[in-house]
């Protein structure tokens, strides 16, 4: 519901994701009893840009969009993360999305830091060749700032493996080389790794794998209720079934469907492929969107956006496992509340991994010229993806917090051992 009346500030603030990424850190810094100089140091970026980026239009018009790279944390490696398109870009953002990539690499112990880029772009009424342009003249404005052992960009919202190919073909060009490992999230004929498009979706389904095991359940008993029918969502989604779970409830922007005895996943993705929406797939019942998230079910997958758990609404969930596809969907408030109700929350940081480390395998395979099977791909995923799972399950244990928590003091650990063992130069 739309309203003209000002955003009450604890609202405001509980949804604001700079302030979110802020309330972890700080918790898992204070209760690691990290160095208050360490504290500071991995509290702020280690350097950003900002970019004015001029584009000739179709209609010969110059306009200048804005573009940011910042760099978190290169403590353990190059700096990763993604590029994103979107009007709503802003420096604070860029901030916060980055210093969200070095935990997530730590968390899954992966040599790399934590970056991301933007720019403030309506991308949805660019045209192919204004979104080329773009993207080969930001690329040319940060090319001092990007590299395969600097910084290595990848996909985020609204840009693809198209984007990539044309970063990696303008960062070429410059350097005189072919560099694939400058980007990951390639196209498969320029350098991409096999099994990255389902690696996110193929990582929440193994971490979810283990938090069964805990449960004593198995993959046929447990019923899955997944929000958002995209990349993640809808591989998770395809994957699960595969794997034997049953997928009772797909709840997307415009509807939600519920089979009790579990939905034909195949099925409805051509059905959307078809029709553009998931709305009365015929063998499945309608229900309402609002009511999807909060129906009994044994693991809640959120694969859309941020913000969807909130301290207003959490109390209504009815999971024993939520499984955090989507980056930042459960606010810091909520996070308290599921803590207090026993739900076993596997946090975005760990569960959505499992994309970025197939990016890393994607640099190791261009580093090495040397490319791997699907099996291979998938093989590798499975050790990291559950090594980091037990990493912070132990933290939990040790330390006696949340699994979110636990998987922040894993990460800020890992980083500021490493940020500590480099030392300080002067
Ligand atoms: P996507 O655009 O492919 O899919 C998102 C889906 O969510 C779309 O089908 C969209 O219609 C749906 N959606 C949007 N708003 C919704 C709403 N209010 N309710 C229900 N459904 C809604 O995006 P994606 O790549 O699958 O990313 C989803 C989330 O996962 C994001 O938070 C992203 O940052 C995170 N993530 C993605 C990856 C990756 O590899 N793609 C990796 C890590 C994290």
């Amino acid at each position: 519901m739309s309203t003209t009346a000002p955003p009450t500030p604890a609202k405001d603030q509980e949804l604001n994701p700079r302030l979110a990424a802020e309330a972890r850190y700080s918790e898992a810094a204070e209760r690691l009893g990290l160095d208050e100089g360490l504290k500071k140091l991995l509290r702020v970026p280690e350097q950003e840009i900002t970019t004015y980026i001029p584009v000739v239009l179709d209609d010969g018009r110059l306009e200048i969009f804005v573009g940011y790279r910042v760099h978190h944390s290169t403590a353990r490696g190059p700096g990763k993360g993604g590029i994103r398109y979107d009007p709503d870009v802003s420096l604070d953002e860029v901030r916060a999305l980055a210093s969200w990539m070095t935990w997530k690499c730590a968390v899954v112990n992966i040599p790399f830091g934590g970056a991301k880029g933007g720019i403030i772009c309506e991308p949805t009424i660019m045209s192919k060749g204004e979104l080329e342009r773009m993207t080969r003249r930001y690329t040319a404005n940060i090319f001092e700032f990007i590299g395969p052992e600097l910084d290595v960009p990848a996909p985020d919202m609204n840009t693809n493996e198209q984007t990539m190919a044309w970063i990696m073909d303008t960062y070429s060009m410059h350097r005189r080389h072919t560099s694939t490992a400058v980007v990951t999230g390639k196209p498969l004929d320029l350098g991409g790794s096999r099994g990255r498009p389902e690696a996110t979706g193929r990582g929440c389904m193994m971490v979810t794998n283990e938090a069964l095991k805990r449960f004593g359940l198995r993959a046929e008993d447990t019923r899955v209720v997944i929000q958002g029918f995209g990349n993640v969502g809808g591989m998770a989604a395809r994957l699960m079934v595969e794997a034997g779970y049953k997928v009772v409830s797909v709840v997307e922007w415009d509807a939600a469907v519920y089979n009790g005895n579990g939905l034909d996943i195949r099925k409805l993705l051509d059905y959307r492929q078809q029709t553009g929406s998931i709305l009365d797939f015929p063998d499945a019942e309608n229900i309402r969107r609002e009511e999807a998230l909060f129906q009994p079910c044994d693991v809640l997958l959120p694969a859309a956006r941020e913000n969807v758990i909130t301290s207003k609404n959490a109390r209504q969930l009815q999971c024993k496992i939520l499984c955090e596809g989507a980056n930042g969907p459960t606010t810091a408030a909520a996070d308290d509340i599921l803590s207090e109700m026993g739900i076993f929350v596997i946090p975005d940081i760990l569960a959505n991994a499992g994309g970025v480390t197939v990016s890393y395998f994607e640099w190791v395979q261009d580093r090495q010229g040397f490319f791997w099977n699907e099996g291979m791909v998938i093989d590798r995923l499975q050790e990291i993806m559950v090594a980091g799972f037990n990493d912070t399950l132990r933290y939990a244990e040790k330390y006696g917090v949340n699994n979110r928590i636990a998987a922040y003091m894993l990460a800020v650990d890992r980083v500021a051992f490493a940020s500590s063992l480099r030392g300080i130069y002067a």
